[in-house]
C-alpha cells in the first residue's frame, strides 16, 4: 500500500494477485448435466457418413453453423457437422 497525491492509502498495482478465472460449482453441475447429455445421445462433433446435424429434421436452422436442436431430448446449440444417434431425415 502506497499513499496517493491526496494522503489517502492506495492499493499498489504490484501489491495486487491477478488470479486466472476457475471453473465455479455451477460449470461444474453443468458439466456433468451436459457430460451425461452427451453420452445419452452419443453426440460427436463430426458427420456419420452423410448424416450430420445441418441436414437433420431437427436443426432449426440450416442457414447457420451453429444452431438449435428441438429434439425433445435434447434442445441444445449443436454444430452443422455435428451428429447424434437421433438423426432424422428431412421429408421431402
Ligand atoms: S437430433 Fe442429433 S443429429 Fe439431429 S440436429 Fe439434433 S443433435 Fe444433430
Amino acid at each position: 500500500m502506497t499513499e496517493n497525491p491526496h494522503g489517502g492509502p492506495t492499493e499498489d498495482i504490484y501489491d495486487q494477485v491477478i488470479s486466472a478465472p476457475e471453473p465455479v460449482e455451477v460449470d461444474e453441475e453443468l458439466a456433468m448435466k451436459f457430460g451425461l447429455l452427451i453420452e445419452d445421445a452419443i453426440l460427436r462433433g463430426r458427420p456419420y457418413q452423410d448424416e450430420k446435424c445441418g441436414n437433420c429434421l431437427y436443426y432449426l436452422d440450416t442457414d447457420k453453423d451453429i444452431a438449435y436442436c428441438w429434439h425433445p431430448k435434447l434442445r441444445i446449440p449443436v454444430g452443422f457437422e455435428w451428429w447424434c444417434q437421433w438423426w432424422e431425415e428431412i421429408a421431402d
